[in-house]
């Protein structure tokens, strides 16, 4: 499942994966992968992304948010 796409809204792709959620060519890490083994690790990340001038969908945050909630 994705949180987000690479697209016009979205600098950052990221997707659950087995045991966390990982970042798909992490512009934060030159284009390497990055993986969080949590939601609340991945949320950070993003915040990073965005720190950095990164688009972000708000989508994206909610969707962590509410995995951190439930
Ligand atoms: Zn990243």
């Amino acid at each position: 499942m994705a949180y987000c796409r690479f697209g016009r809204d979205s600098d950052v792709y990221v997707y659950a994966i087995e045991g966390g959620v990982e970042c798909c060519r992490c512009r934060l890490l030159d284009g390497r992968w990055f993986k969080a083994p949590d939601a609340a690790q991945m949320m950070e990340h993003l915040l990073a992304h965005r720190a950095a001038g990164h688009r972000v969908p708000e989508s994206a945050l909610d969707e962590l948010r509410q995995e951190l909630a439930a």
